[in-house]
């Protein structure tokens, strides 16, 4: 949502200024590096780290503590971009990524001394350089909670005051065919787009034709279970005190998804939402959905219609990427001059099918970890906040 359809034009005027003081004074303050306070806590994180002795055994190629800390270069994939540390003196590259938090026993990494040396990267460069990507639906939101499955912004829909029981239990049968083959990992993302695009379209049309009405949306959200990541607050909020924009890009619906973040009032002028967006006639009924439908494998094709936004953030070369599908991983693919990317993958169902594939997909994989916690700690570490 526009900030000035927000907030009054003076105090909008003042608070733009005050940010502005507030982004300029935070990066120079990292370009003169971390203060005793940052120095500190780095500190008591490496004490963390050395005395961590979590359960590790979930970890599929497992890696030491002691190899996730450790600044040696790796083999890099030449399917990624080239990291700036890439290259330099073993100096440069030989700095500790102090991250107690990646000790946890849900996280998982193939290359831990990969994400160490692109850690390093992005906090060399500041915060001024970093953009974070996020899918929405079971990336920010959570999967389950106390042994049940959350809503994705589609269940959202699923109450009685919007549509009919007819309706719900033929949302039901497409989600019993086709959310089978969206985690199939033994079929292609080429065979499932087309079968996704069938989901989602047959989905769309029975939800226009129960003539939803715009102004009952709030209501059915606040009704409903859907849970943001636990952390999601300082997530959103560190993202809006460091200036860091944040991109949400989700195959859910818009004005849902709107919705659930303005009630947890975590719907900061930084966040820019791509998504599928209802079009509603002009007494406020739910007619169409708007432009190109965007689904979980076509995301790639959304961040190419979307390169005026990425053109925008040009000097913010470095990016946090957050999914929990392998689709995700193209919603960085309109991104200009790419310098570093760190993806972060949360492994929510099916995980001994899919963990390799998502250990050789993302750098830092999450195995049924419902929290915030590790991103949190990866942005407070690449900001220096
Ligand atoms: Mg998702």
């Amino acid at each position: 949502m526009d900030s000035k359809k927000r907030k009054g034009g003076a105090e909008k005027v003042r608070e733009s200024k005050k940010k502005t003081r507030k982004c300029v004074k935070l990066n120079q303050h990292h370009s003169k590096g971390l203060t005793s306070a940052a120095a500190l806590e780095d500190s008591r994180a490496v004490e963390n780290v050395a005395g961590a002795g979590g359960d590790r055994s979930a970890v599929g190629a497992e890696s030491s503590v002691s190899e996730v800390v450790a600044g040696i270069s790796a083999a890099r994939d030449p399917r990624r971009p080239r990291t700036s540390a890439e290259g330099k003196d073993t100096s440069d590259t030989e700095q500790r990524v102090k991250i107690a938090e990646l000790s946890k026993s849900s996280v998982c990494m193939k290359e831990p001394e990969r994400v160490n040396e692109i850690l390093t990267s992005m906090r060399n460069s500041g915060s001024s350089t970093l953009q974070v990507i996020s899918d929405f639906d079971m990336t920010l939101t959570r999967f389950a909670y106390n042994g049940k499955r959350c809503p994705t912004c589609h269940n959202i829909l699923e109450n009685d005051k919007l549509i009919s029981e007819e309706c719900q239990a033929e949302l039901q049968n497409l989600l019993d065919t086709y959310y089978p083959i969206e985690i199939d990992c033994t079929r292609s993302p080429e065979e499932k787009l087309p079968l996704m695009v069938e989901w989602w379209t047959k989905a769309h049309d029975l939800l226009v034709q129960q003539k939803i009405k715009k102004a009952d949306l709030a209501l059915v959200v606040r009704e409903s279970e859907a849970r943001l990541r636990d952390g999601y607050k300082e997530f959103f909020k560190h993202l809006n005190d460091t200036c860091v924009p944040l991109l949400i890009f989700s195959a859910g619906i818009g004005d849902v998804l709107e919705e659930v973040i303005r009630q947890a009032d975590v719907f900061f002028s930084n966040v820019k939402v791509v998504s599928n967006y209802m079009d509603f006639d002009e007494s406020g009924v739910l007619r169409a959905f708007k432009g190109q439908l965007i689904h979980i494998y076509n995301k790639r094709e959304g961040a190419l219609l979307n390169t005026q936004h990425f053109q925008e953030l040009h000097s913010r070369s470095n990016v946090l990427l957050l999914g929990d599908s392998l689709g995700d991983l193209n919603m960085s693919d309109g991104v200009s001059d790419l310098q570093n990317i760190l993806t972060i993958g949360y492994l929510n169902d099916k995980v001994d099918e899919r963990r390799q594939s998502y250990l050789n997909s993302y750098d830092v994989v999450l195995v049924k970890d419902e929290s915030m916690e590790v991103p949190n700690a990866i942005l407070r570490y690449i900001t220096g906040h």
